[in-house]
């Protein structure tokens, strides 16, 4: 698909900023359409927020935080897939919860046809009672039947929401709270109505595999940053890493060249901004951002910190592959070293996740180990009587974007006021929360604006998955309400 020799020394070139899953995704659908690409990424590994850092201890590449992914994620699993690295995300069929004292509970499909697939397993669901779960059954029919882009439900809190269906305090703590809060990565007041349907429509009840969660099998860097430069590079594209982009200079109404941090001066014929919103700023002449809403709402974005922490121990641990924790303060756990192939008898590595982070921003780093490792004792037995040989703690305070009532009016489209400037990154206007499939989307959407401009032809963003069984007739319903 992509030209070669004479023809694609004429191509147009592309400059992207950012080498995220948004720039990543824009950059591979612009070299497949025989454009000459150069990506800029300022950190020596591809992924962004997605990535991995090299740990001086263990010697090899561990994740800033710990990733999951969805089947409902078409758009990433489509970038995957052309990066040739798909097969490395483990798909499981079952969503398990953990109580501080051991219960487990599971969400597993079945043969019923969708969204009745998990009823089975939700009717036997230790953690919840027959009036928790009425309760709960009670909203989701309610979620089915709604359509979630009416404006009523972006103004509205879904915290709210659930008082007016009369959740019970365990129904909002054990199912509505854990899902959410990991998903959104923001407290059920902050969060949405519209955000909070869409994710239980498009990631629970429309087709039977929507609610499947992927867990990748290398280090996130590994997924994105061989494979991404040799797949560009094959297309004739190119992939500078620690390259930091210092500014974006503009005259009129057009971006004339990049500035790099040691003075070099780049062109093209077009440009991605895949950097995140607060990134934006830095970038732009002031007069630009004061010149035009689009950018600054982008800067008024507001942005919930994630908590991310790694712990070794020396010797096997019990612990499925990834664990909802119930009532305590960690939210998932991860069986890292399990997940990555590793002999069990050289130790185990436990990846523990707090979304909307906000108690523990500030807290002091060994009063949190403390904590953490409480927690984890209390929920897998053989922590207590390891011992801990190494552990990374990483907090990102502006990791994704709220989902918070309103949010919609501040994400920008990927159409930027600047005519040969696209922007890209999971906080535009995706229709999707703050996530890996997000960010796959925007850079998809990015690179559809500069193709139709060219006059090439593009069928991205990858569809979602169909809704099949009594959810083709009861979702499809929704937008009459
Ligand atoms: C702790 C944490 C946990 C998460 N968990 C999940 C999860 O489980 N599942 C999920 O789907 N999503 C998760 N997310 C969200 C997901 O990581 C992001 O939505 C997604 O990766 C954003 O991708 P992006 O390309 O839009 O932005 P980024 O990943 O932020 O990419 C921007 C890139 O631009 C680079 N850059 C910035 N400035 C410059 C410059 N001046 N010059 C050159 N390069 C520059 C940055 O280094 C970065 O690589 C999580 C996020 C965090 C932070």
């Amino acid at each position: 698909m992509h030209d070669s020799g004479d023809s694609h020394s004429r191509a147009k070139s592309v400059l992207v900023i950012g080498g995220g899953v948004a720039g990543i995704a824009a950059s591979v659908v612009l070299a497949d359409a025989g454009f000459r690409v150069l990506l800029l990424e300022k950190r020596p590994l591809l992924g962004g927020r997605a990535s991995s850092f090299v740990d001086p201890i263990v010697g090899e590449r561990v994740d800033e935080c710990q990733h999951g992914t969805m089947r409902c994620c078409t758009n990433l699993a489509d970038l995957l897939e052309r990066l040739g690295v798909h097969q490395q995300i483990d798909y499981c069929d079952t969503l398990e919860f953990l109580e501080p004292n051991g219960r487990r509970s599971v969400l597993r499909g079945s043969p019923l046809p969708a969204p009745l697939h998990t009823l089975p397993s939700f009717l036997r669901f230790r953690a919840l009672s027959l009036r928790d779960k009425l309760g709960i059954s009670y909203a989701l029919l309610k979620i089915l039947g709604t359509n979630p882009h009416r404006p009523l439900w972006e103004q509205q809190s879904f915290a709210a929401w659930l008082t007016s269906t009369h959740q019970t305090p365990t129904a909002i703590r054990r199912f509505w709270r854990p899902i959410l809060v990991s998903a959104c990565n923001e407290e059920l007041e902050r969060i949405s109505c519209a955000h909070a349907f869409f994710l239980f429509q498009t990631g629970f009840l429309a087709h039977p595999k929507a609610f499947h969660f992927g867990i990748p099998k290398v280090p996130l860097a590994s997924l994105y940053t061989e494979p991404t430069l040799d797949y560009l590079r094959q297309r004739g594209g190119c992939v500078r890493t620690k390259t930091t982009v210092k500014s974006i200079e503009v005259e009129g109404q057009r971006v004339k060249e990049v500035v790099l941090a040691d003075g070099e001066r780049l062109c093209a014929d077009w440009y991605v901004s895949a950097v995140q919103c607060d990134q934006l700023g830095h970038l732009l002449p002031r007069d630009v951002i004061d010149s035009d809403t689009y950018w600054q709402k982008v800067l008024q974005i507001p942005l919930v910190p994630i908590l991310g922490a790694h712990f070794w121990f020396d010797r096997p641990i019990a612990c499925p592959k990834a664990v909802a924790v119930l009532d305590r303060r960690i939210e998932w756990i991860f069986h890292r070293s399990h997940n990555l192939g590793k002999d069990p008898q050289e130790g185990s590595c436990l990846s523990i996740v707090i979304s909307a982070s906000y108690p523990y921003e500030t807290m002091e780093k060994e009063h949190l180990k403390s904590l953490l490792l409480e927690d984890l004792a209390a929920c897998l037995p053989d922590v207590a009587k390891a011992q801990l040989v190494h552990w990374t703690l990483v907090r990102w305070p502006k990791a994704t974007l709220s989902p918070a009532p309103g949010i919609e009016a501040l994400r920008p489209p990927q159409k930027s006021p600047l005519s040969n400037l696209v922007v890209a990154g999971e906080w535009t206007q995706t229709g999707w929360p703050s996530t890996m499939e997000g960010a796959a989307r925007s850079g998809y959407l990015a690179a559809r604006i500069i193709l139709n401009q060219e006059g090439l032809p593009c069928s991205l963003p990858v569809p979602d998955l169909p809704k099949t069984g009594l959810a083709r007739w009861l979702l499809r319903e929704r937008t009459k309400r």
